[in-house]
């Protein structure tokens, strides 16, 4: 059976750019971010649930009116929960059906929150990225032209890193001093040699 494995940190910590490597080296990896835009974006029963709890301007003209709902959920720890109960299980779904899909002894799964949305469990091995939170302020600034306010607004959602880090099975240093590709395959060889277990 294919291990699953989870690859998360905070934001900017670099989750994409170790995905990048992962890929490199012939291993799938699963976007849940851009998994659950896509179902949101297509699964009809899913718009109608979230059109039923936020309101239908929401997908006026058919479509997904991302700002408008970011702006419904944002400062409403409630509405959040709301939002994620109805697009969480469609996203896990799909994850879970990509993954029996896959042939190579483990494959990934990228996601910013696993441990914050409870769904680790269903994960055999999660991967941390670290990298400390100056480095990725900045880095979040600069590639998507942001406020260093905004940035802290949505750093303030997720877990502390120190925690988070501290529950995964596996941590890449991304603090661009130590090389991350060795440490990604490290990461590599020690899970091919538990897939083979
Ligand atoms: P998010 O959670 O916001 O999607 P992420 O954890 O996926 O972020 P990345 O997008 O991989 O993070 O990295 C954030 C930015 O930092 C990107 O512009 C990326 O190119 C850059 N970056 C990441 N790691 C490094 C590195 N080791 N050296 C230089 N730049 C890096």
């Amino acid at each position: 059976m294919i291990l699953k494995v989870g690859l998360t940190g905070g934001i900017g910590s670099g989750k994409s750019t170790v995905a990048g490597i992962f890929k490199v080296l012939g291993i799938p990896v699963f976007d849940a971010d851009a998994a659950a835009k896509e179902i949101m974006a297509k699964d009809e029963e899913l718009q109608q649930a979230i059109m039923r709890t936020f309101g239908d301007e929401v997908y006026a003209g058919g479509q997904l009116n991302r700002k408008l709902l970011a702006g419904i959920v944002f400062n409403d720890a409630f509405k959040l929960e709301q939002l994620n109960a109805l697009v969480h299980p469609a996203t896990i779904k799909a994850a879970e059906q990509w993954m029996q899909q896959q042939k190579t002894p483990y494959a990934v799964k990228e996601a910013a929150l696993f441990f914050e949305a409870g769904t680790a469990t269903d994960l055999d091995y999660v991967i941390g990225v670290f990298a400390p939170k100056p480095l990725r302020i900045h880095r979040v600034m600069k590639r998507d032209n942001v406020t260093r306010e905004e940035v802290l607004a949505r750093m303030s959602r997720q877990i502390d890193e120190d925690i988070k880090m501290r529950l995964c099975d596996f941590v890449v240093e991304n603090n661009e001093q130590e090389l991350l590709i060795p440490q990604v395959l490290q990461v590599h060889e020690a899970l091919i040699s538990k897939a083979g277990n």
